[in-house]
């Protein structure tokens, strides 16, 4: 990719994405990012033609294109805001529609009234906040669209809990928040993740919780190396293992939990043998030792 398009992509993504790092933020993105980067591809032509004509002259170059991303950036961002004015995104399933149905094409869910534009209106003092917004940048008060999130957001997480019931009965349910991810594997285990969007302070404090929740339910460290890190518990003739070792590999802030059967290296039972005590050691043993020196 040239440096150009790279930069294009960058201030399509950066105009769209500013403030939206959540559900509806990602759902907006799949529909305005490909005619945004069309659009940017366009004006992508007149960025060449202009650092043509004043190839000489370089660093004024640069800094006109400089000028020039940061105005993509901000017409992308005011085209996205636009777009959303005739946009629904469905609460169960997180599809993007527009703003003329009343039912989702996806899946058949009812609706929201109002569409991404309208909910994010400020309902004390009127303002059309930009979508992305949580809290009116006018009067904080927190708007339709912030409410629709977190709505969303109990929705999925319910479901997610709702699974657990089924792949994991052995565990203890995992209430320490987050955005919830479940992922099967069948004999090989489950994976479950919990993202706290950011807040790389929370993520950790969960992973704690929920193992003193673990603890007091019976799960302990076990095997040759025990590690607060890896808890297993027998149930039934079968050792069941979480594995809070791994947690933070992939991302600061997303706590990724593994559970599966397994042993524990040295075994569930393993018991760390007593040293040899020193009278342990008899008149035969050193009449051995001696025998090595004579010849
Ligand atoms: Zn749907
Ligand atoms: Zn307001």
């Amino acid at each position: 990719m040239s440096f150009l398009k790279r930069t294009i992509k960058n201030a399509v993504s950066q105009g769209i994405s500013r403030g939206l790092g959540n559900a509806i933020g990602k759902a907006v993105q799949q529909v305005v990012e490909p005619r945004a980067t069309e659009y940017a591809n366009k004006a992508a032509e007149h960025f060449d033609q202009a650092a043509g004509n004043v190839a000489q002259q370089t660093r004024q170059t640069t800094s006109g294109m400089e000028g020039a991303f940061a105005n993509l950036e901000r017409s992308i961002q005011g085209y996205a805001n636009q777009m959303t004015k005739d946009l629904k995104v469905c609460p169960e399933c997180g599809q993007p529609t527009s703003g003329d149905k009343k039912f989702c094409p996806g899946c058949g869910a009812k609706l929201p009234e109002q569409t991404l534009g309208q909910s994010a209106v400020c309902p004390s003092c009127g303002k059309q906040n930009s979508v992305g917004t949580k809290f009116c940048q006018d009067c904080g008060a927190k708007l339709p669209v912030a409410l629709q999130e977190e709505e969303m957001a109990a929705r999925k997480n319910a479901k997610v809990l709702a699974q657990w019931d089924e792949i994991l009965p052995q565990y203890p349910k995992w209430t320490c928040g987050g955005e919830l991810y479940i992922e099967d594997y069948g004999s090989d285990g489950v994976n479950f993740s919990a993202s706290f969007n950011g807040n790389t302070g929370a993520a950790h404090r969960a992973v704690e919780a929920y193992r003193q929740i673990l603890q007091q339910n019976g799960f302990r460290p076990a095997g040759q190396n025990p590690t607060q890190a890896q808890l297993f518990k027998r149930i039934d003739g079968v050792v069941y293992n979480v594995d809070t070792e791994h947690c933070f590999e992939g991302d600061p802030d997303c706590a990724c939990i593994g559970f599966c059967r397994r042993e524990p290296y040295g075994g569930f039972d393993y018991v760390k043998p007593e040293p040899k005590k020193s009278k342990d050691i008899g008149l035969d043993d050193l009449k051995d030792f001696a025998k090595l020196f004579r010849r």
